[in-house]
This record gives C-alpha cells, sequence and structure tokens, in this order.
C-alpha cells in the first residue's frame, strides 16, 4: 500500500501531487513535502556542502606509496613510531565504516529533506573511499589486516570510542524508535551530536593530529598525504553536521532544554576522557614531537571548538598545541592543496562535445 511505503521512506501522509513551496520543508518529521522534492532548494547550506564534497572528489589509488613502503621495510622508525602509525589505522580502519552504517542504516530515513539527504549520499560514499584508504594502506605496507581491521575488538581504548558510537546507532535502529515524540527527537539529535560532532568532530581530528604531525617531519608522507584529502572531506561532514544539529534545534526549540544540554555536555566530556585514554595507549613513551599530554591538550581544545558551534558552554580552556593543524585544515579549504587533481577531475566531468 502506497501509505506504507511512503512511511518507510520517511515521510509519513506525504502529498502525492502538491508542489509545495520550499517553506514548507522541514528537516525531521516533515508531512507536507514529499521527500523526493529537491526543487526549490530552502536549505541552500545542504547542497553547497553536496557541491563543495564532489569538487574535492580523490581516489587513495592516485598517492603513491613507494616512499612509505620503503621506510617501513627499513629500520628507521622506532617501535613507538610503529605503535602510533598502527593504533592511528587501527582506530580510523574500523571508524569509518561505522559511520558509514549510522548514515546509510539509521539516519538517512529520518532527515525528511531532499537536499540533506543528496548530501548524505555523498558522504556515505566518502566514507566508503575513506575505508578503501585503509584497506590500500593496509595492502600496500604489507600490514596484518586482521590485526588493523580487528584492533576494535582488540584494544580497549579503541572498543570503548567505538561503543560509545555503536550504541548511538542501535538506538535509533530500535524498531518503537521515532522522531515524532520529544525524546525520540532529542535521541536523534543525540546520534548526530554523537557521530558528527564527536566521532568526527573530535576523535578523528586527533586521530588526523597523529599521522600529519609524521608527515610535517617528512615520515609516511603517503599516509600523510592520503589524511590530508580525509581531513577535507571530514571538515565538511563536521559542518554539515552541526548545520543540521543546529537546524533542527532552530525548527524544534524546544528539544533544546537545559536538561538536554546539560546531557550533550556530559556526553562530549565523557568523549574527551576517551579520546585521552586512546592517546595514552598510543603514546606510551611519546615520540618526536609527540606525546599524551599534548594530545590531551589538543582533545581539550578542539572540544570547546565543538561546544561552542552547537552553543554549548566551552569546558576547558585549553590552547592549541597543534597550531599547524588549523594551518592544514585553512589550506584544504580554499582548495590550493591539491589544486591539480581537483582541477583534473572537474575537466573530466565537464565532457566538450564540440571536439
Ligand atoms: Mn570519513
Ligand atoms: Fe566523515
Amino acid at each position: 500500500m502506497t501509505t506504507t511505503s511512503t512511511h518507510t521512506l520517511g515521510v509519513e501522509a506525504a502529498p502525492r501531487a502538491a508542489v509545495a513551496s520550499a517553506d514548507a520543508k522541514k528537516l525531521i518529521n516533515c508531512e507536507a513535502v514529499d521527500v523526493n522534492q529537491l526543487m526549490p532548494l530552502k536549505y541552500h547550506w545542504a547542497w553547497e556542502h553536496y557541491l563543495n564534497g564532489c569538487d574535492n572528489h580523490w581516489m587513495p589509488t592516485e598517492v603513491p606509496m613507494g616512499e612509505d613502503i620503503a621506510l617501513w621495510k627499513s629500520n628507521k622508525l622506532s617501535q613507538d613510531d610503529r605503535l602510533v602509525i598502527m593504533r592511528n589505522l587501527g582506530f580510523f580502519a574500523t571508524a569509518e565504516s561505522l559511520v558509514a552504517n549510522n548514515i546509510s542504516l539509521a539516519i538517512f530515513r529520518y532527515v525528511t529533506n531532499a537536499e540533506c539527504r543528496q548530501y548524505l549520499l555523498r558522504q556515505a560514499f566518502e566514507e566508503a573511499i575513506h575505508t578503501h584508504t585503509f584497506h590500500y594502506i593496509v595492502e600496500s605496507l604489507g600490514l596484518d589486516e586482521r590485526e588493523v581491521f580487528g584492533m576494535y575488538s582488540e584494544i580497549p581504548s579503541i572498543r570503548a570510542k567505538d561503543e560509545f558510537e555503536m550504541q548511538l546507532t542501535v538506538d535509533i535502529l530500535d524498531p518503537a524508535f521515532s522522531t515524532s515524540s520529544e525524546a525520540g527527537a532529542q535521541k536523534f539529535l543525540e546520534n548526530l551530536i554523537g557521530y558528527y560532532v564527536i566521532m568526527e568532530g573530535i576523535f578523528f581530528y586527533a586521530g588526523f593530529a597523529m599521522v600529519l604531525s609524521f608527515h610535517r617531519q617528512n615520515l609516511m608522507k603517503g599516509i600523510g598525504e592520503q589524511f590530508q584529502y580525509i581531513l577535507r572531506d571530514e571538515t565538511i561532514h563536521l559542518n554539515f553536521g552541526i548545520d543540521l544539529i543546529n537546524g533542527i534545534k532552530e525548527e524544534n526549540p524546544q528539544l533544546w532544554d537545559a536538561a538536554f544540554q546539560a546531557r550533550m555536555t556530559a556526553q562530549i566530556r565523557e568523549a574527551v576522557e576517551l579520546e585521552k585514554a586512546y592517546a595514552r595507549d598510543c603514546l606510551p613513551n611519546g615520540v618526536l614531537g609527540l606525546n599524551a599530554t599534548l594530545f590531551e591538550e589538543y582533545v581539550e581544545y578542539i572540544a570547546d571548538r565543538r561546544l561552542e558551534r552547537i552553543g554549548l558552554p566551552k569546558q576547558y580552556g585549553a590552547n592549541n598545541p597543534f597550531p599547524w593543524m588549523s594551518e592544514t585544515i585553512d589550506l584544504g579549504k580554499e582548495k590550493n592543496f591539491f589544486e591539480s587533481r581537483v582541477t583534473d577531475y572537474r575537466r573530466g566531468a565537464s565532457l566538450n562535445w564540440d571536439e
């Protein structure tokens, strides 16, 4: 029956014929506009993020790995260097697919807006590219694939971060879940904060800083370049997530009450502790230019910035121990950082019918 099938797409009682105005569109619980109706756009930010993601298209296999392979097989890296790199790969190898699963299995159906869904489809593919990257790195360096892809269950500090995230997905997968009640919509916002702000905005950034600090010393430059591409994508994922969270808050101000704000602040504080424990596991002795204390400071610094962007008070007041990270991010935004490849894709995308 029609009502049942539209319901499974996340739209209840969608009108069949009417071409509704953009004003009637809503981010969640939209009953007035068919979820397939992209135009007229209402959420221009979602469409912009989608276009920016397309402009940044890349594939991991374009990055040469020869120097990394030679370095990895040499005796120039210490055991401590190798530990940071392995635990870093071990976290990301699984984390990327957790994000992809959360989009496609949990949140997609509840975001009742076509332009946001267009972005989510792009993001889900980017997460697949990121998972592909870890497969490519493991294969290139000849790493033990079971060790890297199994680390999420073997290393307690990685498992703790993943379990924190997976519980948020499980909550939405509950057959009784719905965003139509206030508690349900708050659960949904909690999932978005858990994935966009905490996973992609905090856990990932600390991980990027680890590998990019090797890259700054001209070590593991192939992996470093791949991480720069991933960081550029994740910056857009984070910005989309923050726009979506703030948009839902604006349309449903009753959800953002004092108790919920306190609960989200506590969640972010808990995540910061999980990330600090992971940093101590990755850097038990420290390596050149890196130690666990600097990471703890960095995690607090980025957590404060994320809190502010969703309208919550700063918790830590830490300084940025890695100012070069923001330079890397800003370069990524301006796209003067891998211009040749980005341009190549653009050229490939606009076919010239005259020649
Ligand atoms: Mn990703
Ligand atoms: Fe992402």
